[in-house]
This record gives structure tokens, sequence and C-alpha cells, in this order.
């Protein structure tokens, strides 16, 4: 029995609904199959009227097989290639049935789910939140090679489709609508099938209804061919924006607009031919296996909770505290709130307090101005913060989040005096972003109820959340912090304390780095240039000014009373310089006015002159591949370090932790997967060369040698 049902109605409309093995429908050989035979039936089906193309899942078709794509190598291209033109041919197949075919889509079509909708004659949606449509594939570094580029291409025209193909753009059946890429919306699942049914039966006697545009003699793209004048322009400066914006580092973006250009220029079916080429291409790089390794099955895993400890029940928060309504809380507090949980938000005057909650009614009304929310859901949201300067509030909370200064007295202060508010079995949160969370917990009643959860600025738009456990921190308390930060759709990364944690320990070096190159008499302006040309958003100069200098220099005071400075490596390069700048030269950073760079009022800013006097050496020569490699290099070695010492628990954590928390470029995958990429025996070789020219800091982590003589991936 196929899985794909079959069912043929008095009116001859057959409704084909996709039902296949495991929980979603997938573009796998079980797939192929089912679809070839499907349609070979259709093909020679007689009086048939039209045909319904839905799904038995919640989402309608969940787009390519990963695993398959993952399975690609270099060396067997020609058979990837045979099966892509394969699926291809019978969609090809599909869409030129002499009865029109129409999608009854119930949930969410992207990637290939998508493609198959664009295949039909006809495309009803269900205009719900659950449902998205679009071809996200690019975020793999990967095509829409299931006809994606080519009928997008032919259905919006170039211009319009770019954004679509180039940036993954996904789309509610709103705006799918509008935009042309589906023909009509139903309110409710039920209406679907009915509804394509009946518009088969309206076009009966409408012999285009089973034509699609593109195979209409004559069909002009809207927009014009590649070769107009029009769309000539836009041509000649396309590949030098796309360059500048992936530096070189993605090939997917280029190959996508290879392939739309040719889809602009060449027939249909040779254009289908150049798409499959081109995800064939794409399929075998490292970079996509980069990216389907930790986007997709790295993030699964995390947000499937493979650091959340197993056997015990799923919690609820129903009552949050958050302490301390600056920067930081009154993120807390909107995120929360957001997801439906009553916050008690408190500072050290009701004003202090009701200011952090005017921070998140300013966001709540930017959602209702968007359209994510409605005004009665606004008013609901904002009544669930209570601001307030009063300790009794937070009596009953089933998780106290503090966000006040970064000062240990404090901290341990305000824990003695309000953990007694918790309710039984209540969690104690910090999110302290430099202070040890068993150094913190020494203040509390239950030590095992405290643990870390570490938001990153600004909260409202940044994903991560990193869990971290003290010595004494329970399962039980780790596992109700971690459905907190599902509960409000962030995803948790769960890491063992130490200084910095994960991402700041890690991030730190590539800050390090940054300033001993500058130390050594590199231009700041290369070192900033070597950071991006990594694909880093910014360089490490520019980065520390925002973070800011005057910010270290104080966290660093404060672990040089906790005994714990230079705990991971000899900062004192680093601190001379830092000390230099702020102590001598007043330069703080961005926010203090000015750093290494000086910032005008239009927001540009350009280094600050005295610092080439101070460190620019011109005789100093790094080539830029030794620049880009020590920049690169010294995230992942502290990356390793941090999983061969137990602060990571997963490798996922950690390249999840590494792209989503500090930005590690996401063409490696994150950190930890870059090895596996770049190959472990030439990392601890170019570890080697690295270490004897630049110093020990740069030495192979032990875990490197055991992978590089195993030849075991991290996983
Ligand atoms: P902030 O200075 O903006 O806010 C701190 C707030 O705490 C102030 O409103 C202050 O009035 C309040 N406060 C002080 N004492 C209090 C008390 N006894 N009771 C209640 N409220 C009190 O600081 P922030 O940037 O929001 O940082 C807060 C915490 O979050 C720090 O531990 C910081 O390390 C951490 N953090 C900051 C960032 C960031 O990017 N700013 C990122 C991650 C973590």
């Amino acid at each position: 029995m196929s899985v794909f049902k079959y069912e043929k109605d008095a009116d001859g409309i057959v409704t084909v609904t996709m039902d296949q093995t495991g929980p979603v429908n997938a573009m796998n050989s079980e797939y192929r199959e089912a679809m070839s035979a499907t349609v070979e039936k259709l093909e020679q089906e007689q009086g048939l009227t039209g045909v319904v193309l839905a799904s038995a899942k919640k989402v309608f078709f969940a787009g390519g097989d990963l695993n398959e794509l993952l399975a690609a190598e270099k060396g067997n291209e020609a058979e990837f290639m045979d099966m892509l033109r394969s699926t291809k041919s019978v969609l090809r197949r599909l869409e030129k049935l002499p009865a029109p075919v129409v999608a009854a889509i119930n949930g969410a079509a992207l990637g290939g789910g998508f493609e198959i909708c664009l295949c039909c004659n006809y495309r009803i949606a269900w205009d719900d939140k659950s449902v998205q449509l679009g071809l996200p594939e690019v975020s793999l570094g990967l095509l829409p090679g299931g006809g994606g580029v080519v009928r997008m291409v032919n259905l919006l025209g170039l211009e319009k489709a770019l954004p679509y193909l180039l940036e993954g753009k996904k789309v509610a059946p709103v705006k799918a609508l509008a935009e042309g890429m589906i023909q009509e919306i139903v309110a409710s699942t039920e209406e679907l099938v009915p509804r394509a049914k009946a518009w088969i039966l309206e076009n009966k006697d409408n012999d285009q209804a089973a034509v699609q545009p593109w195979d209409n003699k004559g069909y002009q793209i809207p927009g014009g061919k590649a070769g107009s004048p029009k769309l000539a322009q836009l041509l000649m400066m396309a590949p030098a924006l796309l360059r500048q914006k992936t530096r070189g580092l993605l090939p997917a973006p280029e190959k996508i607009l290879d392939c739309a250009v040719e889809a602009a220029r060449l027939d249909f079916d040779t254009a289908l031919e150049i798409e499959s080429r081109g995800l064939t291409y794409l399929a075998v790089t490292p970079q996509a296996k980069n990216m389907i390794t930790t986007f997709f099955f790295g993030m699964n895993k995390v947000n499937g909770g493979a650091s959340r400890p197993k056997d015990i029940d799923k919690t609820l928060t129903k009552k949050v505290g958050v302490l301390g309504a600056g920067m930081m809380g009154q993120g807390i507090a909107y995120v929360s709130a957001m997801a439906g949980i009553e916050v008690v938000l408190k500072d050290i005057s009701q004003e202090a307090a009701d200011k952090g909650k005017a921070y998140s009614e300013a966001l709540f009304d930017k959602q209702v101005a968007i359209g994510r929310i409605t005004a009665d859901n606004n008013q609901a949201v904002h009544g669930l913060i209570k601001p307030t300067a009063d300790d009794a509030d937070l009596q009953g909370c089933d998780l106290i989040i503090e966000a006040v200064f970064e000062n240990i007295d404090l901290k341990h202060k305000i824990t003695q005096a309000t953990q007694g508010r918790l309710a039984e079995n209540g969690v104690w949160g910090s999110n302290t972003s430099t202070l040890p969370i068993t150094q913190l917990a020494e203040a509390a009643e239950k030590p095992e109820n405290f643990i870390g959860i570490h938001f990153f600025s600004p909260v409202d738009k940044m994903p991560l959340v990193e869990i971290i456990c003290g010595e004494k921190t329970s399962d039980e308390t780790l596992a109700r912090a971690f459905d907190y930060t599902r509960q409000i759709r962030k995803t948790p990364i769960v890491v063992n304390d130490s200084l910095g944690f994960f991402t700041s320990r890690t991030f730190g070096t590539y800050l390090d780095e940054g300033v001993q190159l500058l130390s050594e008499g590199a231009h700041p302006v290369q070192i900033d240039a070597m950071g991006k040309a990594i694909g880093m958003p910014v360089g490490p100069l520019a980065v520390y000014d925002e973070v800011s200098l005057e910010l270290t220099r104080k966290a660093q005071a404060t672990w040089k009373e906790m005994g714990v400075l230079d705990k991971w490596g000899d900062g004192s390069v680093t601190r001379s310089v830092i000390n230099t700048m702020v102590s001598e030269h007043g330069r703080g950073g961005r926010h203090h006015g000015g750093g290494f760079y000086q910032y005008a009022e239009d927001g540009s800013k350009a280094i600050w002159p005295p610092l080439l006097d101070m460190y620019y050496k011109p005789e100093t020569q790094i080539s830029e591949q030794d620049m880009k490699d020590r920049l690169l290099f010294r995230p992942v070695i502290e990356a390793l370090k941090c999983l061969e010492t137990d602060v990571l628990r997963t490798v996922a954590d950690g390249n999840i932790g590494s792209i989503m928390g500090i930005g590690a470029p996401v063409w490696t995958g994150g950190y930890i997967q870059f090895v596996n990429s770049y190959g472990a025996q030439r990392f601890v070789d170019r570890c080697t060369e690295l270490a004897a020219l630049y110093g020990d800091r740069f030495a192979a982590p032990q875990i490197a040698l055991e992978h590089a003589k195993s030849g075991e991936l991290f996983a």
C-alpha cells in the first residue's frame, strides 16, 4: 500500500493525501517511489477532472531529506544528480497532467514542500500562523534544487524572486497571497479540500486551468528576461553586492544568483537542469555539511533536550520574579510576558521599575504595529508585568532571575533578602555574565536550586540562553530552567560552571587575539578587516569598544580579588593594552567617549589616531593567512578545551552556542564543527605551526590530538 492515499470521487477528482512513515512527509526514497507511482496512475486515469494534493500531517511537507544531502560526497555527484533529475522529472509530469492540480496547504510548506506546491496549478493555504511558506535552503548552504529557483523566477520575475531565494524569506499565507505565491486562503483546514474541488469544478471548461503559466507559448516572465534593459543594471550590481555580503565565504547565495539568472534567460527545462547542477555542486561543499549538521541536526538536539536531564517531568513556570529593571531585566520581563508568564519586575524604586516596564510596553506596541499581536492581546500581555519596589510581591514565584549590577556582594545580599519568597522548589537564576555560579550560590539557603540563566543582549532579539550549572545545582533545577527557556521560545545550551562559562570565555579569545596582533604592531584597520574576512560580523577591536574596555578592566579587577585572573591563560598583553587605553588615555570604549575607535555623531567611526603612534609598526610582517587563522583558531581551541574539560556537555551545545551567542561564522557550523570539516589532523598540524610562530596558546588541545589519531568526528 502506498503512503500516498489515492481517492477518486464521483466528479472525477482524485485526492492524493501524502502520509509518509514517520512524523513528517519528506523528499526521501519513500516519497520518490510514492510520487512516481501516483503520477503514473494519474497519467493513466480516464475521465480525470482534477487532482487535489493534500497532506495527512500537521506540516504539509517538510522538504528535502537532510540525511540524504549529508551523504552526498565528492565523487558520487553523478549519482546525486541522477536522483535529482528523476525527482524533478516526476514533478514536471505532475504539472503537465491534462487536468488541473491543486495544492491544499494545511501546514508549513518550506523548501521541497513549497517546491511541490509550485508544481500545482493552483495553491490554496489555510490562513494560520502555523503555516509558513518559502524556500529557506540558503540557510543550510543549499539551493532550492527541486525546481524552486526556476519556478519562483518564472512566477514572480527575477527581481521579486531573489529575496526569497537569497535570504530564504518565509512568509505567512496572507503575504504569500499578496505576493502571488499562492492564489487563495481559507479560514479553516476543513475548507481546504472542498474549496480545492470547487475550484476544479468551476474551471472544468477552462483549458488554461491545467497549464502552468511558463508552459504557455510566448509566456513572458514578469519584469522581463535576464537580457532586458530593466534588469541589466540589477544584474550588473548584484554579484558584487552579494560578494560584499558573503565575503566570498558562502557559495550558496552566489550559486543561487547564477541559477536564478539562468532561469530568467534560458528555456524552462534547460534551467531546471542548470539548477540541478547547482544543488549538486553545493551539496558536497563543506559549508553545506557544516550548516546542515549544526543548524538542523544540532539545533534539533539542543532544543530537543539532549542536555536536559531525562526522567524529570516537564514543568511550566507560571510566575517569574525579575530583580533589576535595567537593560537585561526589562528584556527578560518582556520575553517572559510574551510567553504568557506572570512577571514581577522589581527594582530599588517604583520609578525605576516603572521605567523598566515602559521599555517592555514600547516593544509590545511595536509588535502590534507589525501585526504580530493584536491590541487586545497587547493589553493582556502588558497586564502580566507588575513593576514594584516591594519584595513581598515576589511571594510564590516559581523562578526568580536576578539581573542587578555585576557585583558579587550585591548579588549575595539580594539572594539572602529574597530567596525566602520563592515557591517550594522554586529556582533562583542569576543572569551574571562574568561571576562564577558556584560562588554566587554560596549565599543561597538551597544551592541545589541555584543556577545561571545567562541571556544575551538585546534579550528580545537574541535567541540563545546559556544555562550554567554550579557545583551543587540539582538535575531538577536544571530541568526547570531548561523548560522555562523553551517556554519563552529561546534555545538553551547547558554548560558547567567555569569562569566566563562557554560563550564569554570562547569569545574573549577572539578579542584577546585582536589585541595581541595590535601589540605586535599590526595595523588596526587590517586586524578588524581580517576578523570580518573570516566571517565574523565585527572585527575584534571594534567589538572590544562595544563590549567596553572599561567593563573588561572592572571584571578583571574582580577576578583578581577572587584569585581567578588568568585562569585560562596569560592575559597580560591584553591587560597592559587595556590599562594603557583606559588609565592613561581615558579610552574606555564606545559608550565611554571612544576606545580604539573614535565615533562621530552620524554613527560613523574611524581609528583613534594616536593608536597608530602607540602600536602600529610598519615593519611588522604577519601574513593575512596567519592573521585570519589566529583570529579563527583561538576560539576554536578554547571551544575544544571547554569540551575536553566538560564545561560543554555536548558538541551541539558548543556549535549552537558559538553561532547564536557569539557570532561564530555561519560557514563553520560552529567552532567545534569547524574542526570536522577542516580535518582534525590538518587542524593539529596548523596549530603546531601557529604555536611555533606565535606562542603556546595555539597548542592543539589533547582532545584534538585524540580525534586526529582516531579519525573520529566531533559529534
Ligand atoms: P543595568 O545597570 O542596566 O541594570 C541593573 C539594574 O539593577 C538597575 O536598574 C538597578 O537599579 C537595579 N538594581 C540594583 N540593585 C538592585 C536591588 N538591590 N534590587 C533590585 N534592583 C536593583 O545592568 P544590566 O546591563 O541589565 O546587567 C544586569 C546583569 O546582567 C549583570 O549581572 C550583567 O553582568 C548581566 N548581563 C548583562 C549583559 C549586557 O549586555 N548588558 C548581558 C548578559 C548579562
